[in-house]
């Protein structure tokens, strides 16, 4: 990301993240209520790097976020060296596992995986401020929030994409559009 390019005051991070409007929602894991199959297909029908991890579906309060390696290396050992751990395993971020019935397979305890401080913007945080945070702090993706629900995410290449569009954008359609 080049210092000397510079953005228009205009763009905002709710203009550049990720779902846009017609996009699939953003793909996120639940603290504590998705087994390790769920997890599984929900990886696997992505190519996404990582995932933000929520309190709930409903709250989508932000708890952190996972990295597709990590996530699949853990539940890959899992299975392999952990006794009892089977696709209707409870995966579980949370540092206390939930209560569940006697009959139940032993949850995949996977908190140690979970960046716990992701870098968060709001969706009205200016982009000059968002890239000048990406440079200075290396980022490679960070997430947007709206009064504390997770909205969206933003990735360097998306910066990279939006940089190139504000770099191609005709002169003369910024005055007609
Ligand atoms: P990159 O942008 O480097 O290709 P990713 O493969 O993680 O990185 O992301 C591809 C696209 O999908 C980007 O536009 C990004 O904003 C978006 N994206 C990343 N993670 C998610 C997610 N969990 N849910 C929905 N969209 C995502």
């Amino acid at each position: 990301l080049e210092p000397k390019e510079e953005f228009e005051h205009s763009s905002l991070a709710v203009d550049v993240m990720r779902p846009r409007r017609g996009d699939p929602a953003l793909a996120v894991l639940t603290q504590d209520s998705m087994t390790i199959g769920e997890v599984e297909t929900l990886v696997e029908s992505t190519h996404y790097s990582g995932f933000p991890v929520v309190v709930s579906q409903e709250s989508q309060r932000l708890v952190g976020f996972v990295l597709r390696r990590d996530l699949l290396i853990s539940i890959d050992n899992a299975r392999k060296r952990q006794d009892g751990i089977v696709s209707a395993s409870l995966v579980v971020f949370t540092e206390h596992c939930p209560a569940q019935p006697p009959e139940a397979p032993p949850p995949l305890r996977l908190r140690g995986i979970v960046d716990l401080s992701p870098f968060t913007v709001t969706d009205h945080t200016p982009m000059d401020i968002t890239v000048d945070i990406f440079r200075k702090l290396g980022l490679r993706q960070c997430l947007v929030t709206h009064n504390g629900r997770l909205l969206g995410i933003i990735t360097k290449k998306d910066i990279l994409k939006h940089m190139a569009q504000i770099a191609n954008r005709d002169p003369d359609s910024i005055l007609f559009n």
